[in-house]
């Protein structure tokens, strides 16, 4: 085993509290598609636009179309190595966290139990309508494909993904937790896997809690905006490092 890889792995058995920031490339290897990068699905202009609060109250069927189509690739799924890692990572630190920019809700599929949604989830749903309680709550809605497009819900009113849009606020209470966990007492190890680390608030969290004294550590195929300040950098597939650095009972080496 690589010595670097050791090391992470010798780090993460003795941890006592572990954050990981997870991004879309830790979904890479189960077939979902990037965001940015080669082939990344927001290198489109439409579909930035799509996915914004213009772009839906301009044309809701055609804003759901795209999230439809999205949500039938996701549907034929599955958790790879690296989800199931994370899984038996948790299970053998007494303080875990895992604070993911996916929508894909393929972490709690592995069985991750610990998850913040910074950018919430492609499964559920809320009513646009601001006078109907189902406009503060989010409800999971799973059915693929939808029934009607645009869904709406028992109010009549249009029903969103949701989702975070470009240009708009992030959800206080994901954020307000993560934020707590690493003010909390000292985070052994940041493990940033498969993001670009393109958001400020992503830098931010890894930073922050480095400071407080994490080793942060980086897993990724390219650089990052975060490279330059990690610790450690692991540079391959998470399938391939995570099972490795977490021990898990699936890694074969
Ligand atoms: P990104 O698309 O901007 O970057 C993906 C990163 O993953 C890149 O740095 C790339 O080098 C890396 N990568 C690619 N394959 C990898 C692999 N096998 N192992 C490890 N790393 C790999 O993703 P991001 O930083 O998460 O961007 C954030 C935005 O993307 C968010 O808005 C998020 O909600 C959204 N997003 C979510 C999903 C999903 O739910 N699966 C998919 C795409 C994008
Ligand atoms: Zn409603």
């Amino acid at each position: 085993m690589d010595r670097v890889v050791q090391r992470v792995r010798e780090r993460l058995a003795q941890a006592r509290k572990v954050l990981v920031i997870s991004g879309a490339g830790i979904s890479a290897e189960s077939g979902v598609p990037t965001f940015r990068g080669a082939g990344g699905v927001w290198n489109n202009k439409d579909l930035m636009r799509l996915a914004s609060p213009e772009g839906f109250a301009e044309d809701p069927a055609r804003a759901w179309t795209w999230y439809d189509g999205r949500r039938r690739q996701l549907a034929g799924c599955v958790p790879n190595p690296a989800h199931r890692a994370l899984v038996d990572l948790e299970r053998c630190v007494p303080d875990f966290l895992i604070a993911t920019q996916n929508v894909d809700q393929l972490h709690e599929a592995a069985g991750s139990r610990a998850i913040e949604h910074v950018h919430g989830s492609i499964w559920n749903v809320r009513c646009t309508a601001a006078r109907c309680p189902r406009s503060r709550g989010e409800t999971y809605y799973p059915a693929v494909p939808l029934p009607e497009i645009p869904p709406r819900c028992a109010c009549g009113a249009l029903l969103r993904p949701a989702v975070v849009w470009f240009g708009e606020i992030l959800p206080a209470e994901p954020l307000e937790r993560i934020d707590r966990f690493i003010r909390s007492g000292a985070v052994d190890s940041v493990l940033a896997v498969g993001t670009m680390a393109v958001f400020p608030y992503i830098v931010a969290w890894a930073l922050l809690a480095q400071r407080l004294g994490a080793c942060l550590v980086e897993i990724n195929p390219e650089p990052t905006d975060l490279s330059h300040a990690a610790d450690i950098r692991l540079i391959g597939k998470a399938g391939d490092l995570l099972p490795q650095v977490v021990g898990s009972a699936a890694d074969p080496r």
